[in-house]
């Protein structure tokens, strides 16, 4: 017999779970459309070959590819794969509408696929919530992505994150800066990978990659005291001082950020500066940034940056483009065990019950009057005991039960009850629905 379970890193959406996930959803996309993102959807599936050489050889691994199907299905080739971001897909897009006008702003709340090691808070399907800005040069566009990504996550109810930046630039000056210019590449893959296996996992890969040792240190001695008690504008000031173009350039941009962010009405407070930040995808060319949790324990909680080439890599004009992804699923987990959610209302408002044979289609009758006047609700489908009926309401959320027997049926009338404070009424059926109306 097949296995009934969802496949590996997939998961079912439960119905409550899936109202606290929505409830999240709606949050953000508030903020989204505060700034005046425009939404759009972009297809599940891409050609390969837009997918491929754009995220780098360490990513690629984990795309989901799909095999040629009917004439094609013996050659074993594949065509298409699942989008792994919206990113890349947003290029795609832009590259193929020459006619779109700049700015052009959008938010997209969609699934993406990787093949990742799934954990807590890493899954294999995942939402992934973005805002992009293309045909921006300004980094005002930039700081624009800090503070929406920083809003969502206060509506949410957080406190307890930095949204660190870095740039790019920067990470190319202090590969120069070591001495190994032309190995920038590797050294921002092993430095992506310090949270995770720490100064002495990164400098023994890069040892094994073949980095020579004076490299290795000389790289720890321009991060070194970056990682002390040292401020984020000490540490600018000093990287400016001894790290050769572009890092001056990239120090100058990072500091007018900040100024916008500062202009926006963005939170200074919750914006961190750190030299180490590397970020895997290869297509981030200027400022970069990561939302991560101040105690740590849960990977990122949303990133992006400025990806001037992408577009043009795609065959489309050579647009500036800088954007935002929020991890919608570790926020959502984080949620969970915080017991941050509210309490969100249920799927109907009233749970109307026949308590007798005879009554079943009148209360199918009164649910109608309730639906009519607006009202979510849902009625038994045979005739319930008592006891059953309040179990039946409670599993749909409702807040008020109605109950029809043979007394109400002879009678036209309803007995309501509000379960907030027990109190009851017996009503004709259209003052009942007046009563919840009042509510
Ligand atoms: P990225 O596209 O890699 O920059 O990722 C953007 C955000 O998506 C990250 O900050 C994570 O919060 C989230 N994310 C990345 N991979 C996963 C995953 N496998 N499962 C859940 N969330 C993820």
């Amino acid at each position: 017999m097949a296995k009934v379970s969802p496949a590996r890193g997939m998961r079912d959406h439960l119905p409550a779970a899936l109202r606290r996930r929505r409830y999240v959803f709606s949050l953000v996309e508030e903020v989204f459309q505060l700034f005046g993102y425009e939404p759009l959807e972009t297809p599940a599936l891409e050609r390969i070959e837009v997918l491929q050489g754009k995220y780098g050889a360490e990513t690629e691994k984990l795309g989901f590819k799909i095999l040629k199907r009917g004439a094609g299905a013996e050659t074993g080739q594949c065509d298409m794969g699942l989008r792994y971001d919206l990113t890349v897909p947003l290029a795609r897009f832009i590259a193929s509408h020459p006619e779109l006008a700049m700015p052009f702003r959008r938010y997209q709340i969609a699934p993406v696929w990787r093949a990742e090691r799934p954990q807590r808070g890493r899954y294999r399907e995942f939402y992934q919530c973005d805002v992009d800005s293309i045909g921006s040069a300004s980094l005002s566009a930039d700081a624009e992505c800090v503070v929406v990504a920083d809003l969502a996550l206060k509506a949410l109810g957080f406190d307890d994150y930095d949204v660190v930046i870095n740039h790019r630039q920067l990470l190319r000056a202090i590969a120069d800066a070591a001495g190994v210019a032309d190995r920038e590449h590797e050294l921002l893959i092993a430095i992506d990978k310090l949270d995770k296996i720490g100064r002495e996992g990164v400098s023994a890969e890069l040892e094994s990659r073949g980095f020579p040792a004076e490299a290795v240190s000389s790289l720890w001695d321009v991060l070194g005291s970056a990682e002390s008690d040292e401020t984020a504008e000490d540490a600018m000031a000093r990287l400016e001082q001894i790290l050769p173009e572009p890092g001056p350039k990239a120090i100058a941009e990072l500091r007018q950020l900040l100024v916008h962010v500062d202009a926006l009405g963005g939170d200074l407070e919750s914006v961190r500066f750190d030299p180490v930040l590397a970020r895997g995808a290869d297509y981030y060319t200027g400022p970069v940034f990561e939302i991560q949790l101040r105690g740590g324990g849960m990977g990122s909680l949303g990133g992006g940056g400025r990806y001037d080439g992408l577009i043009g890599l795609l065959g489309g004009r050579d647009l500036p483009a800088v954007g935002v992804s929020l991890g919608i699923e570790r926020i959502l987990v984080l949620m969970e065990e915080r017991e941050m959610f509210p309490e969100l209302p249920g799927v109907a408002e009233v749970y109307v019950a026949a308590i007798a044979d005879e009554a079943i289609n009148h209360a199918l009758h009164v649910a109608g009057l309730f639906r009519s006047a607006g009202v979510p609700t849902v009625a038994s489908d045979s005739a319930l005991r008592v006891k059953k009926v309040f179990k039946h309401a409670e599993r749909v959320g409702a807040k008020f039960v109605v109950m029809i027997g043979t007394d109400e049926v002879a009678s036209a009338e309803v007995s309501v009850k509000r379960l907030s404070d027990g109190k009851q009424w017996r009503l004709p059926f259209t003052d009942a629905v007046q009563v919840v109306l009042e509510d």
